[in-house]
């Protein structure tokens, strides 16, 4: 039997060895799910709230014991980790509450001789192949509207992630969601191909845009709903007349917090050459004030990276940039100890000549630019491939409005940053990805609409 062993990033330790699926047994639990969609499609939506709450409680009820698997499968430290479940929670809350409203019938026309109606019908049975970053956050974001909806899902936990995919699958399956309605399936993207080629009514991915681009391309010649939610290379610009002491703190979290491994980390920092100074000297002392060191012990702040691999990519991006005429104000190098350490790390005097600038850093680094002014800043924001989110500090609402309506991102945000809402849609521009999930539109988004024309004899 193929297994899948699990490594504890902060030390290199092994976790466990869990049983790994095989293109036969992906084969079977896609047979299982398809046949048994149409029952629960037929459970009143109240019933699968009731299940869904259960869920919730189940969740609320084990947040200790979650947030220490989540801590040391992915080096999350242990307060984030508690922080990602708790607004999970306020995440399951908000699909609780909106999913009646979001797929009641509508009856859009109505005269003596015809009514109107659009009805919500659940896909079918969706693939949710996930990332480690958050799990529970991008895993959430489609099972819990997926099952809410009355889909079959097929979830495919990342290969960091699997013992969390775990926990899931056991609190869905006790809260009484059944068996062959939430199945997990466990592997690596081998895994995740092989349940590609299966007869799914929907793709829900998150991860790297690089997997992305695979994804899309084995599905196009299939008509099937498909939603890429990838990587970004997300800006800030900090504007003349913000505080600069308070954007750099403000800031200095929004680019380190999860140890920079975020999809809306900020990844690039253009700060206006009024202010640049003092605000990188408050954004170095920030980040030197950051506790590093074993994600499971409290008041730790920066923890391994989940991914050995990334640590070369953070290596080389820092060589390019110093040799490009970059100045390394902090860090910028691994830390020689067992497990995925790298140094919490600031450069400046970036350009976009340089990889630390172009490509997703997905670690605790971060490219710091001085601009002129607005309109060299919003050029170079909107000068990459990506576009996730985006914001500008400036107590000038309209200044901020006027270049925040131009920027080429999803999520925008004005004095803020790293933030998600449950309320809101998370998309998207260019290579971050196509589709939405969260607020209503992604509640939809599990859905297909059915178009009655209603006469009577
Ligand atoms: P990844 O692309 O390496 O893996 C994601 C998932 O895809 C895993 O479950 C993996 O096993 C699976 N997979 C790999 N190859 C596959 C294939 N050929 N077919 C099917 N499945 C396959 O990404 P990751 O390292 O897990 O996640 C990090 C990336 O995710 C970052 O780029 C980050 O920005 C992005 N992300 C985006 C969002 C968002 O909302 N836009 C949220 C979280 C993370």
């Amino acid at each position: 039997m193929k297994t899948l062993k699990i490594v504890n990033p902060a030390d290199g330790s092994l976790l466990a060895e869990v049983p790994a699926d095989d293109v036969a047994s992906v084969a079977a639990k896609a047979a299982r799910a398809r046949k048994a969609q149409p029952a629960w499609n037929a459970t009143p939506l109240a019933e699968r709230i009731a299940v869904l709450t259960r869920f919730r409680d189940g969740v609320a009820a084990g947040i200790e014991t979650l947030a220490k698997t989540l801590t040391q499968e992915v080096g999350k430290p242990l307060a984030q980790s508690r922080n990602e479940l708790n607004g999970f929670l306020g995440r399951i809350d908000f699909f609780l509450a909106d999913v009646t409203n979001a797929t009641a019938p509508e009856t859009v026309f109505g005269d003596a001789s015809i009514t109107e109606r659009i009805d919500h019908d659940p896909l079918g049975v969706v693939a949710n192949i996930s990332a480690w970053n958050y799990p529970y956050f991008v895993g959430g974001n489609v099972f819990v509207p997926a099952l809410l909806t009355g889909n079959a899902v097929l979830y495919k936990p990342s290969e960091f992630a699997t013992l969390t995919g775990q926990h899931i699958d056991r609190l869905l399956h006790a809260a009484g969601v059944p068996a062959d309605v939430f199945i997990t399936l466990v592997g690596t993207g081998e895994v995740g191909a092989a349940l590609l080629d299966q007869k799914v009514d929907g793709v829900f991915f998150t991860g790297s845009a690089a997997t992305g681009a695979k994804i899309a391309a084995q599905m196009a010649p299939r008509m099937v709903r498909l939603q890429l939610e990838l990587g970004g290379k997300d800006p800030t610009y900090v504007a003349d007349d913000a505080d600069p002491r308070a954007a750099a703190e403000s800031l200095a979290d929004g680019a380190m917090y999860n140890t920079g491994q975020s999809c809306c980390s900020v990844e690039r920092i253009y700060v206006h050459e009024k202010i640049h100074d003092v605000f990188v000297e408050h954004f170095v002392a920030t980040v030197a004030g950051f506790k590093s060191g074993d994600p499971l012990v409290d008041g730790t702040y920066i923890g391994p990276l989940t991914r050995a691999p990334q640590l070369a990519v953070l290596d080389q991006q820092v060589a390019d940039a110093v040799a490009k005429g970059a100045k390394l104000r902090t860090g910028g190098k691994r830390v020689e100890q067992p497990g995925n350490w790298f140094e919490p790390t600031v450069l400046t005097g970036v350009d976009h000549t340089m990889a630390v600038m172009r490509d997703e850093s997905f670690g605790p680094i971060i490219g710091i630019q001085k601009v002129a002014g607005d309109d060299e800043a919003l050029a170079l924001m909107n000068d990459t491939r990506y576009g996730l989110t985006a914001g500008m500090y400036t107590p000038d609402q309209a200044r901020a409005a006027k270049l925040l309506g131009r920027v080429n991102a999803g999520s925008i945000y004005w004095n803020c940053c790293d933030r998600v809402s449950p309320r809101l849609p998370w998309s998207g521009h260019g290579d971050s990805g196509v589709g939405v999930t969260l607020s209503s539109y992604g509640i939809q988004a599990f859905t297909r609409p059915r178009a009655w024309h209603l006469r009577q004899a």
